[in-house]
């Protein structure tokens, strides 16, 4: 069984780019191996950010994986910020990261670009991002496309840390791995950035079956199809890339031939998809609004996750501070 980390930031609704590269994926593996899965409030205020808002985000992002299918029996769920081991291994990182590294990231460069003024904390994302994992010596993280780069550099700090504190055996930092889903890069609404929380280019997990459908309606698709004679090419088409996160393997089959052969419109392929969607979107959006009269229950699942993933984290940093040859404290 391999240890396995991913975290999400509370920094809009949980969208369908987010279920589809990464969440969905947890859910599967919950039942496979040992799971941390994480709300990432202290990535969330790398970018402007309400105050008021922050709990409210950081407890209705808890509900959507809930909701999702993540079960605390099966997984731990915890609040970033509850687990202040966090913040000291990141500062750990910091010392043995290159700084040029951080600044060839696209996210850092994307990101940047929006802020009037840049914060030293949105260049040094990546390494509260290896952090993260590493403070659980997890080997797998299942995330979308957009953070491979974030991996690639997660390797790097570990190697850099392990080649200078991690010799003589005993503990070492391993390199993780992603690990993708099919639906790995969904686009948003436009079909040219991504779908990200913070665009607003979304459909969320919690839209209505009318929401959804007035979303899809007009969404980019291949620009080939000018007109319903014209075929297309699934492969690079927004809306295909979506089926294959909501539609039955066979259905997919169908989408790809009717687009290819102009054996359909578009329109008529995004109501499959939209039905498909709906179907299995309703369940979500009923749970989660069950759980959201129910926030002691979501608090508690917090307060227990955050436990349990306080006393992994405990036993990494000692060694750590250890290797580093910091002083023991008399108590921590
Ligand atoms: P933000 O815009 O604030 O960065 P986000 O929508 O990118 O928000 P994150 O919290 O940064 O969401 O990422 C959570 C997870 O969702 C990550 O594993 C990320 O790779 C994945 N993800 C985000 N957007 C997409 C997308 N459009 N397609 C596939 N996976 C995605
Ligand atoms: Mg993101």
């Amino acid at each position: 069984m391999a240890r396995v980390f991913s975290g999400i930031q509370p920094s809009g609704e949980l969208h369908i780019g987010n279920y589809l590269g990464a969440v969905q994926n947890w859910v599967k593996l919950q039942s496979q191996h040992d799971c941390l899965f994480s709300v990432v409030d202290l990535h969330a205020i790398t970018q402007a950010y309400e105050v008021a808002t922050l709990p409210h985000r950081t407890l209705e992002m808890a509900v959507g994986l809930l909701a999702a299918g993540l079960d605390p029996a099966r997984c731990i769920l915890f609040v970033q910020s509850h687990v202040p081991e966090h913040t000291e291994l990141n500062w750990l990182l910091n010392t043995v990261t290159p700084l040029g590294e951080l600044e060839r990231q696209t996210q850092f460069k994307d990101k940047a670009q929006r802020q009037e003024s840049v914060p030293a904390g949105l260049l040094n994302y990546p390494v509260l991002q290896a952090a993260d994992v590493l403070l659980y010596v997890a080997t797998l993280v299942p995330v979308g496309e957009d953070q491979l780069q974030h991996l690639e550099l997660m390797r790097e700090i570990a190697r850099r840390w392990n080649a200078r504190f991690g010799t003589g055996g005993g503990f070492q930092f391993p390199e993780p791995q992603a690990l993708l889903s099919t639906a790995k890069r969904v686009l948003g609404l436009d079909g040219h950035a991504k779908m990200s929380k913070s665009l607003g280019n979304t459909i969320s997990l919690f839209d209505p079956p009318e929401t959804i459908w007035g979303k899809l309606r007009p969404a980019a698709t291949d620009p080939a199809r000018v007109t319903r004679k014209d075929p297309g090419n699934p492969d690079i088409c927004n809306i295909f890339t979506i089926h294959q996160g909501f539609s039955p393997p066979d259905t997919q089959t169908q989408v790809a031939h009717n687009c290819r052969t102009a054996g359909w419109g578009c329109l008529d392929c995004k109501r499959v998809l939209a039905d498909n969607m709906i179907a299995t979107l309703g369940p979500i959006r009923e749970r989660a609004q069950e759980l959201r009269s129910h926030p002691e229950r979501v608090r508690e699942v917090l307060r227990s996750g955050a436990a349990k993933a306080r006393t992994i984290a405990r036993g990494t940093m000692a060694e750590v501070r250890r290797r580093m040859g910091f002083l023991d404290a008399e108590e921590r």
